[in-house]
């Protein structure tokens, strides 16, 4: 077994302390990844909160990886030492169900394997995230990340940024659409940057003054603080596609009303109590209303290509392991600019 060090949560309650567990030695087909940096997504605290019910402790959370392969075992053909890698939401899927076949494992039919808090599929045990020093990982499950890419930069792509780029790619964002992206935060400001590079008409919907700047910047073509009610009158029937990366409780029907006749809003976010929502604002202009989940394994290589050949990267706050509860209240005060990524070389 592998030694190896990180944060966790001994339960739902408990802050994130140091801990030590152990790796498996590598199989076969295994990547042994010496992890520098861990992005910190809000779904981090979602799960050490347990606010989803599906947590499991001792939890180390992280599922925006990124790392220099240490070891690979005997058959690995997809990387070599020193290779620049990443990990994201999920390490394994059962690789033959239909979706998995084609190559929609991150909507694998008997469930994917997540980096952490999930049994693994061969009963050995549950799986720990990045917020740690190593992890080993099947080849299949691992991204190469191009060298362009500074390794604390790719990190948060590994998350944030494929599951803003999937539900674009796939809603066809692009010139002559206009999109809208609720929530400026770690998965908002990425899909600013990537509606944007598509080509799309893009504007922020912020619950506060204080990003507009920082949303120009990024490339949105417009700010709107939602604060003022008037504003969903404003701006009624507009968007094609809106994406809600927003972590809170709040009234969809408000957001419905600013999509166009046909048009659909994405929900990425995915905040703890359910929303309520009114048939009316969708069918009144025969609109959709859908869900996104990260990105599969291929999709999320194509989007770190996308990346480094747009020149796109998260704006992040490096911090230290030691730093990590401070940085979780941040978060939740939606204090971030705009991702945190915690540097384990201080580990
Ligand atoms: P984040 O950095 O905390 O961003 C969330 C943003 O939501 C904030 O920056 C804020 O933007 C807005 N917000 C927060 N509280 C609000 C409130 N009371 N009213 C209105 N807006 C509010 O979080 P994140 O890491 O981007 O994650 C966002 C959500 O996506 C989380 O629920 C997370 O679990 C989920 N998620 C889903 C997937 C998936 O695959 N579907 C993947 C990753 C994460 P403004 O300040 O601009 O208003
Ligand atoms: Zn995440």
């Amino acid at each position: 077994m592998i030694k190896a060090k990180g944060f966790a949560a001994q339960s739902s309650k408990t802050p994130l302390t140091p801990f030590s567990f152990e790796r498996r030695d590598p199989k076969e087909h295994d990547v042994v990844i010496d992890i520098k940096y861990c992005g910190i997504c809000h779904s981090d605290i979602h799960m050490a909160r347990n606010e989803w019910g599906s947590s499991l402790y001792p939890m180390v959370p992280g599922h925006e990886i990124a790392g220099i392969v240490s070891a690979v075992g005997p058959k690995v053909t997809a990387y070599r030492l020193g290779d620049h890698v990443g990990v994201g939401c999920f390490v394994d899927s059962c690789r033959h169900c239909s979706n998995c076949e084609r190559d929609l494992d991150q909507y694998c039919l008997e469930g994917n394997t997540l980096t952490y808090s999930s049994r693994e599929r061969d009963g050995s045990g549950v799986t720990q995230g990045g917020y740690s020093n190593v992890i080993v990982v099947n080849e299949n499950y691992v991204l190469g990340i191009p060298k362009s890419i500074p390794l604390e930069k790719a990190a948060p792509l590994l998350c944030a940024g494929i599951t803003l780029y999937s539900p674009l790619m796939h809603w066809n964002a692009g010139p002559g659409k206009k999109v809208a992206i609720m929530g400026l935060g770690g998965l908002g400001h990425m899909g600013v940057k990537i509606a944007v590079a598509l080509g799309a008409e893009v504007t922020v919907l912020s619950h506060s003054d204080k990003k507009r700047e920082d949303a120009i910047a990024f490339g949105a073509h417009h700010f709107v603080c939602t604060r003022d009610r008037q504003v969903f009158k404003d701006h009624a029937n507009e968007f094609d596609l809106i994406i809600n990366t927003i972590s809170a409780d709040i009234n969809m029907n408000d957001y419905f009303g600013l999509l166009t006749t046909d048009g659909t809003l994405v929900s990425v976010g995915a905040p703890e109590k359910p929303y309520a929502i009114s048939p009316f604002s969708l069918l009144l202009q025969r609109r959709s209303y859908a869900g996104s989940a990260i990105g599969s394994i291929k999709e999320t290589q194509e989007m770190l290509h996308f990346c480094a050949d747009h020149d796109i990267a998260p704006e992040i706050e490096v911090i230290a392991p030691q730093t990590v509860n401070e940085a979780y209240e941040r978060v939740l005060k939606s204090d971030v600019r705009y991702r945190f990524v915690i540097d384990m070389s201080e580990l």
